[in-house]
C-alpha cells in the first residue's frame, strides 16, 4: 500500500440533533424503582408468553413444579430452572430447524444468527422482525451513547456470514451515521477503507484492533496521523474492558476505546461503554440480568464476580430464561456520571471454562493481560500455558520484550513474576521471547494452552 496521503476529507458538519445528549432520555435517565418495576411487568408477562408458547418451557416448567402466575417478584426467577447451551443444541437436533424453544411458527422468522460454536453443530438463533427491529433500535442507544453521531463515518469490520454482530451496523445507520458494511477484509484492504472514507469510527475485536494498528504502523501508515478513527468500538474479548489494553489500543490509533458486549443466543450487543467509560449500560428494557456464583447457584454481591445469567423479556421467535451464557463478570446497579441509570457491566472476566485453577487460586487470562500490559517493555502479547508437574499445577506466562531493549531477559522475566505474584498471589515461571514471537490474532487471540487438558481454550 502507498504511503502517500489520501486527500483529506474534511469531517461532515456535526446537525443540531447531535448535540442532544440521550437517544431515548425517558428509557436511560428513570429511576431504579422504575427500571426493576418495568423488569418485573415484562418478565411476568414473557414467562406466560414462553410457557404458553414454547413446548420445551411448557414441560420444562412443569417439571419443575414452577409456573409463570407464581412470579410476585423479580426474586422469583430464581426458582425457574437454569438452561445452558448444551440445551439449545440438543433442542435444536431433537426439533428441527429451529428447536422447541421457539415460541413463533418458522414463518413469523426473519432472521437467523448461527454462532461457531467450539463444538459440533452452530446452534441457531432466531429473530422474529420485530426482534429485529426492537435490537436495531436500541443498538442505536448504545452507540449514540458512546458518543456517535450522524456526522460520523462508521466502518463495522464483523464478519457477516451468520454472526450475529453483523447487523449491529444496522445500528449505526439508524443513527444516522454514514455505515460503512466492511466485514472481515484483509487488513490491507480495510486500512484502505479507512483511508478512503476516512472513517472516524469502526468496530473491531480488541485483538484485531492492536493488530491492524501494528500492521498500519509497519506499513508506514500512523494511524493517528494518516486516519480519522477517533473511537473504536471492541467486543468478543475481555480486553476492552481491560483499561491497560485499551490504552496500548488507544495509543496506537490516538482514538478512545468503548466496550461492547453481546452474544449470538440473544442480540449482537446487549450492552455498551458510554462516553464515561466505567462499565458497560445494559439493554435492560430487553434483558434481565443475574450474577450466580457458579458453584453454588446463588446471586453474587454487586462487584463481586459470578457467572452471568441471562432472561430475554420480548424476544418473541425464541425466549430464553434463565439462560447460562458461561461468562464470569461483574455489575453495578449504581447510576453513572453520564446521568444514565441502567445497570452497568463492569468487566467481562473471562469464561465459566477459562477459569485456570492453579494451585486453588482462581485466575483469568484477563488478570494476567492486565499486568503484562501495564509494562511497556513488554509488547503486550501474551500467553498461558499450564502444565501438572510432579502433580502439581505449574503455570508459565510467554511474553514478548519490545524491540530494541536492552535490559536482560532475567531482570524482565523476574520484574514480571513479581508483579504476578503480588497481584494473584500465584507464583508463575516468566519466559520472555523476542517481540513477535508469539502467534497474532486476528479474531479471537488464543491465550491459554493448558497442556493438562491437551485442549486449546480462549
Ligand atoms: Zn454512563
Amino acid at each position: 500500500m502507498s504511503t502517500a496521503h489520501a486527500p483529506v476529507l474534511a469531517p461532515k458538519a456535526p446537525s443540531l440533533a447531535s448535540e442532544r445528549r440521550y437517544w431515548a432520555p425517558e428509557i436511560e435517565t428513570r429511576s431504579r424503582a422504575e427500571w426493576d418495576a418495568q423488569s418485573l411487568r415484562l418478565l411476568q408477562a414473557h414467562l406466560r408468553y414462553a410457557y404458553g408458547n414454547a413446548p420445551y418451557y411448557r414441560a420444562r416448567f412443569d417439571a419443575a413444579r414452577v409456573h409463570p402466575d407464581d412470579v410476585r417478584s423479580l426474586d422469583d426467577l430464581r426458582r425457574f430452572p437454569l438452561l445452558d447451551k448444551g440445551v439449545l443444541r440438543a433442542r435444536q437436533q431433537a426439533v428441527p430447524l429451529l428447536g422447541d424453544l421457539a415460541a413463533v411458527p418458522e414463518d413469523e422468522v426473519v432472521y437467523v444468527s448461527a454462532s461457531s460454536g467450539s463444538t459440533g453443530v452452530p446452534t441457531l438463533s432466531p429473530f422474529t422482525a420485530g426482534d429485529f427491529d426492537d435490537w436495531i433500535d436500541f443498538e442505536a442507544r448504545l452507540f449514540w451513547a458512546s458518543g456517535l453521531r450522524p456526522s460520523d463515518r462508521y466502518a463495522h469490520s464483523l464478519n457477516f456470514s451468520l454472526f450475529v454482530g453483523g447487523p449491529c451496523v444496522l445500528g449505526a445507520q439508524k443513527l444516522g451515521a454514514l455505515s460503512i458494511h466492511a466485514g472481515t477484509v484483509p487488513s490491507d484492504r480495510l486500512l484502505a477503507i479507512l483511508r478512503q472514507f476516512q472513517a472516524t469510527a469502526m468496530w473491531t475485536t480488541p485483538s484485531y484492533a492492536w493488530y491492524l494498528g501494528e500492521t498500519a504502523a509497519k506499513e508506514g501508515i500512523d494511524p493517528r496521523r494518516d486516519l480519522a478513527v477517533r473511537r473504536i468500538f471492541v467486543a468478543g474479548e475481555p480486553g476492552g474492558s481491560i483499561p491497560e489494553t485499551r490504552a496500548r489500543i488507544e495509543a496506537l490509533w490516538g482514538a478512545r476505546v468503548y466496550d461492547y458486549y453481546g452474544l449470538s443466543d440473544i442480540f449482537g450487543a446487549c450492552a455498551g461503554m458510554c462516553e464515561e467509560r466505567q462499565g458497560l449500560h445494559w439493554a435492560e428494557d430487553h434483558i434481565l440480568v443475574e450474577v450466580l456464583d457458579p458453584l453454588t447457584g446463588e446471586p453474587v454481591a454487586e462487584g463481586e464476580r459470578g457467572e452471568l445469567v441471562l432472561t430475554t423479556l420480548r424476544k418473541r421467535a425464541r425466549p430464553l430464561i434463565r439462560f447460562r451464557v458461561g461468562d464470569i463478570v461483574s455489575f453495578t446497579s449504581e447510576p453513572c456520571a453520564c446521568g444514565r441509570t441502567s445497570k452497568r457491566l463492569l468487566g467481562v472476566h473471562g469464561r465459566v471454562d477459562d477459569m485456570l485453577i492453579i494451585r486453588g487460586v482462581n485466575i483469568f487470562p484477563s488478570d494476567i493481560e492486565a499486568i503484562v500490559r501495564k509494562d511497556h517493555d513488554f509488547t503486550g502479547e501474551y500467553r498461558l500455558v499450564v502444565e501438572r508437574v510432579d502433580h502439581l499445577d505449574a503455570l508459565s506466562v510467554e511474553v514478548e520484550h519490545r524491540a530494541g531493549l536492552n535490559t536482560p531477559p532475567e531482570a524482565l522475566a523476574a520484574r514480571l513474576r513479581g508483579q504476578i505474584k503480588a497481584v494473584t498471589g500465584v507464583g508463575a515461571r516468566v519466559v520472555v521471547l523476542a517481540p513477535d514471537s508469539l502467534p497474532r490474532a486476528t479474531h479471537k487471540a488464543k491465550r491459554i494452552d493448558d497442556r493438562r487438558t491437551g485442549v486449546w481454550t480462549a
